[in-house]
């Protein structure tokens, strides 16, 4: 399920960024973010009443050297490109101006549902302000001040409302999987090695809502689909080089994937925007296989693979659980080797363990090292079982979660992973106080 996408736009200094953050800081439970992953926060997951959506700050999408003017209209494409409904704020305190109106004819020409917040109204006093907003023509202008938390409740209602049905779009038995990484890794050139020696069973179907491209082709009797992460590039390179924008798009393909593909360049090696990447897949629940691309490009001695693994591990040490794989799409050497490593992490990814064996594997694992005291107390595992999969999470039931000390839960995780062989799947462990 690919949840829907709400964009804010807005001109500089309307307050999209408190907007976003008092979205986001009292509605929404953002994803926990991955420790040694810094990222500028433009983009939170979250639900309001019963609906969950992805929330978008286009205000954080900028590129050196723009002027406002391109960099509104930059991201107003972005907006209609990637979101279902749209948010355009306006300053309510200093009256429309020639950019909200710009931005208003773009939205209207664009047939995306937009709400028309006017912000800064944090009393009554202003509220005669929103009525020139009227002549936008983008709709029933609606009064808020991010700052006071002022017309929040409201916005979020009008935003559900606009929202598209959830379709459940996973075909059974069908593998999604998608490619990601910084641009010119090789994403394409790695989908096209893929796709080239396969049957391809239907390409370039137009996708509904978002005008993605995905391919279906079977492979020994297994069939795939490769998510698309294009987006607007066939728009032109611009949007392809914004590292935000590409981790955008990135993010849309890994939430209708059931398997992620991080591709680093093997030649270059790992920088910042590769673990950026990364963090994303990890938080994502998805399986990952880590694939080192333009392995043809390195000079190699028999040690030289050895080596890049145990510097991977280190740059990505919360993927620990991912196998990696060394391959060039230019030469498709080991290109073949990558079908049973998506399946076999496909699978872990939706393994269910029995009860009775995961609980002997608790009462071993305690026993071989029993817990300690930590917070005021020691920790007692009654029993615990799996809740569920995609990726696969247990709940233990303890006296006190608080006295679960973080490198206890690490332990439980290898201990876990030993067992069970849950490769390329993150795992996770929730501790909860038995009644
Ligand atoms: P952005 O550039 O559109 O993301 O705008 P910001 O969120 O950075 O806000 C610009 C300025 O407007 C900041 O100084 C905010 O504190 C202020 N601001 C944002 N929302 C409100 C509001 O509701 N009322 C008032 N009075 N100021 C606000
Ligand atoms: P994308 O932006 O991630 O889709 O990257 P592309 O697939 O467009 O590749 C970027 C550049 O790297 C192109 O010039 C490719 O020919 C080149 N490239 C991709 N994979 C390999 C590889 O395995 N070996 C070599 N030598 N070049 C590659």
């Amino acid at each position: 399920m690919s949840r829907a996408v709400v964009a804010i736009v807005g001109s500089p200094n309307v307050g999209k960024s408190t907007l976003f953050n008092r979205i986001v800081g009292e509605r929404i439970s953002i994803v926990e973010d991955t420790p040694g992953v810094t990222r500028d926060r433009i983009y939170a997951n979250g639900t309001w009443l019963t609906r969950s959506f992805r929330l978008i700050d286009t205000g954080g999408i900028e590129v050196a050297g723009q002027d406002f003017g391109e960099q509104i209209k930059m991201q107003a494409e972005i907006a209609i490109e990637e979101a279902d409904v749209i948010v355009f704020v306006a300053n309510g305190r200093e009256g429309m101006n020639a950019d909200d109106q710009y931005v208003a004819r773009m939205l209207q020409r664009s047939k995306k549902p937009v709400i028309l917040a006017i912000n800064k109204i944090d009393d009554q006093a202003f509220m005669n302000n929103i009525y020139e907003f009227y002549a936008l023509g983008v709709g029933d202008p609606i009064a808020i001040s991010s700052s006071h938390g002022i017309g929040i409740g409201d916005l979020l209602d009008k935003i559900i409302e606009l929202l598209p049905e959830e379709v459940d779009d996973h075909v059974e038995g069908e593998i999604r999987f998608s490619l990601i990484g910084r641009p010119n890794v090789g994403k394409s050139s790695l989908t096209n090695a893929i796709l080239g020696e396969e049957r391809v069973i239907v390409s370039d179907i137009a996708g509904t809502t978002r005008d993605a491209v995905d391919t279906l082709f079977e492979k020994d009797g297994q069939k795939y689909r490769v998510v698309d992460t294009a987006g607007m590039r066939k728009k032109g390179k611009i949007y392809e080089n914004i590292e935000k924008y590409s981790i955008l798009r990135a993010l849309s393909a890994i939430e209708k994937s059931d398997v992620i593909l991080v591709l680093i360049d093997g030649d270059t090696g790992v920088i910042e925007q590769d673990r950026h990447v990364a963090g994303y897949a990890h938080e994502a629940g998805k399986g990952v296989v880590l694939v080192v691309n333009k392995w043809d490009l390195v000079t190699k001695d028999e040690k030289t693979m050895q080596k890049m693994e145990k510097k991977l591990r280190e740059e990505f040490k919360y993927l620990d659980y991912a196998p990696i794989i060394f391959l060039s799409a230019k030469t498709h050497q080991r290109v073949q080797n990558i079908f049973s490593l998506i399946q076999m992490v496909y699978e872990n990814n939706r393994k269910r363990v029995q009860t009775s064996v995961f609980n002997d594997v608790l009462i071993d694992a305690q026993a071989m090292n029993p817990t300690t005291s930590f917070n005021g107390g020691r920790l007692k595992i009654y029993y615990g079982n799996q809740v569920s999969i995609c990726p696969p999470t247990f709940i233990l039931f303890v006296n006190d979660p608080e006295y679960l000390h973080f490198s206890y839960k690490r332990y439980l995780e290898n201990r876990i992973r030993d067992s069970f062989g849950f490769e390329g799947t993150p795992i996770h462990i929730i501790a909860r106080k038995r009644d």
